[in-house]
């Protein structure tokens, strides 16, 4: 096909937005808040350089991951504690919230549930917004380091990216076998990460996480989650990952259980409301 006469007229047509979601269920920040007030720290899980934990946070309670000793960025999964076939659903929850995600948005689960599972409350990265090169801080565009595309680019066998990472954990805290974990294994919110596409060529880019030691990122949990966090081989994800280069740090994961009470009337969201009929019958 030839380029139209009116090519210029066609490009200068202005986006309109896929999902306008002024209509998603409101996010009682001020709610949360106050339970987190009152909230004491009921447990704790450390992610080792290069390495993955689990951690378990119950509906209603909160979970914080924090920068500890250096800049490090994290590959989060999560799941229904309950029914490891509902995760989260890193795609969905780009298309509703955008590119990064912040303060009051959402990580969204699979299909048939696409329900909220956990909601950010906190954000100390915040500040950084979106920087001249369309970069910005903790992102549903990646997917997680993993090392098949590794071996496909370069030929390697590296065992610490965080796809495996996540696998290991998984498989550990459920009692799996690798080949059982594997499949459940999804594409993360990457905490810290500092990522974007580039203008011209719309290639995905990562630049060094702004995050220094103190920072956190903190989620109320809207169903029983477990939760994997990979401490990137990437460390800062400056410069490479998939490989053992980079300076790696650990990452904190803190779980709050809120006072009884603080948080009123609040109830786990339903499952979705559509009938699954799909046009049949
Ligand atoms: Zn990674």
């Amino acid at each position: 096909m030839t380029r139209p006469k009116d090519a210029e007229a066609r490009r200068a047509i202005a986006p309109v937005i896929c999902y306008p979601n002024e209509t998603l269920p409101a996010v009682p920040l001020d709610l949360y808040r106050g339970a987190r007030a009152g909230a004491r720290k009921v447990d704790e899980a450390l992610a080792a350089p290069r390495e993955a934990c689990a951690f378990r946070v119950k509906a209603g309670q909160f979970f914080r991951i924090s920068s500890v000793e250096g800049p490090q960025v994290g590959d989060l999964n999560l799941w229904n504690a309950n029914d490891l076939n509902e995760r989260f659903y890193s795609g969905k929850s780009r298309a509703l919230h955008g590119t990064h995600l912040t303060t009051g948005e959402r990580m969204w689960s699979s299909f048939p549930y696409l329900r909220p599972m956990a909601t950010i409350i906190e954000d100390t990265l915040e500040w950084y917004g979106m920087d001249g090169f369309g970069g910005s801080v903790h992102d549903v565009i990646g997917t997680r380091c993993d090392p098949y595309t590794g071996n496909l680019l370069q030929g390697s066998q590296y065992h610490h990216c965080c796809h495996s990472n996540l696998i290991r954990a998984l498989a550990e805290a459920e009692g799996l076998s690798l080949k059982e974990a594997e499949p459940l294994v999804h594409d993360v919110l990457n905490v810290f990460m500092c990522t974007g596409f580039t203008r011209d060529t719309g290639q995905y880019f990562m630049k060094a996480s702004p995050v220094r030691p103190g920072d956190y990122l903190e989620f109320f949990a809207e169903i029983d989650l477990l939760g994997a966090l990979s401490a990137c081989p990437g460390g800062d994800c400056s410069s490479e990952h998939s490989s053992d280069t980079a300076a790696c740090y650990p990452l904190l994961v803190e779980v709050f259980e809120p006072e009884a009470g603080a948080l009123g009337a609040w109830q786990s969201p339903p499952v979705n409301g559509y009938d699954r009929s799909h046009g049949m019958g």
